[in-house]
């Protein structure tokens, strides 16, 4: 049985001694994550049915730690830390922060690699051939736009792999920053590094985090702590149910509000301690239907899934 504590509770365990904020180690979110596509691809696992689209994924996924181990971009100077803090703002926000042309780079870098992977669909290889004579002002403007939201300007044939390329710079940048220089912000739904919508939550188990529910960001991948039982879009906590697909997974279930009716998935590390969150949210798109067949919205993309 998972460990119940009532919101009171954990918030003054919070207090003390578990990390408010889980900023990822180097290339180790698109490791794990590439290792759980695979495994979530296998037959008998519920992402079997999308089973070749996973594994794309996982190619491309493990080109981003290739690439995220060898960059190093320019990291927020003291006036832009502090200013970060005195406003409570994310220092490395996505739509505020002058990303380095070194972001392309990488995306030339993991087009090559996907591109020179043998077990890749001919179409995928042909449309990464493309990809690299994009001009630069154009995937600027991609860029801009995915980071925003604006979904009427993003180029629909492209977005995965523009996503790709900044994940990979961003899980970069947010690696190399430390809990101190992440202040606590304004808005709890919103990545506390880079201010970006969060893709699912987990309940780690790990010594640190025991029976402590983490929002996972879908740029950057850094984690933060919101009290379990609570809506991760408008922090309401009356009116949240869990739902799974019978017969289906236990270390995965739709956590939804009745006051918005929105939804995001919750993982359980009790039941699987492999849970990635970005990898297991894509492989479990039978519970998305249930979802919008009861009502309920996403709360946000899955940053490998674009239609
Ligand atoms: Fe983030
Ligand atoms: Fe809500």
């Amino acid at each position: 049985m998972p460990r119940i504590l009532e919101p009171g509770q954990i918030e003054s365990l919070a207090q003390g001694a578990i990390p408010r904020v889980r900023l990822p180690q180097h290339a180790g979110p698109f490791r794990a994550r590439a290792e759980r596509l695979r495994q979530l691809a296998a037959p008998g696992a519920i992402g079997h049915a999308i089973g070749d689209y996973l594994k794309l994924m996982a190619v491309v996924v493990e080109a981003q730690a290739a690439a995220a181990a060898t960059v190093d971009p320019r990291l927020p100077d003291a006036t832009e830390l502090g200013r970060a803090r005195t406003h409570r703002m994310p220092p490395i926000e996505a739509r505020g922060w002058a990303r380095e042309p070194l972001w392309r780079v990488l995306g030339a870098e993991l087009a090559e690699r996907v591109a020179g992977a043998a077990d890749i669909p001919d179409q995928a290889r042909h449309e990464l051939t493309q990809v690299r004579s994009l001009p630069p002002e154009w995937l600027e403007g991609q860029a801009d736009a995915l980071l925003s939201g604006r979904r009427e300007d993003i180029e629909m044939a492209v977005a995965p792999f523009v996503m790709a390329s900044l994940q990979t710079y961003w899980v970069a940048l947010a690696s190399r920053l430390t809990e101190e220089v992440v202040p606590p912000l304004e808005v709890p739904g919103l990545c506390p590094a880079c201010g970006s919508l969060p893709v699912a939550s987990v309940v780690r188990v790990d010594r640190r985090s025991q029976g402590h529910r983490y929002l996972h960001c879908g740029l950057c991948a850094t984690e933060w702590h919101l009290v379990r039982v609570t809506c991760s879009h408008c922090q309401n906590t009356e009116g949240i149910a869990y739902h799974s697909i019978e017969g289906g997974p236990d270390a995965i279930r739709a956590e939804s509000c009745e006051h918005c009716h929105i939804y995001r998935k919750i993982l359980y590390q009790e039941q699987d301690a492999g849970v990635e969150p970005v990898a297991d949210d894509l492989a479990s798109l039978p519970l998305d239907l249930l979802m919008g067949e009861a009502g309920y919205q996403r709360g946000s993309g899955n940053p490998l899934l674009w239609q």
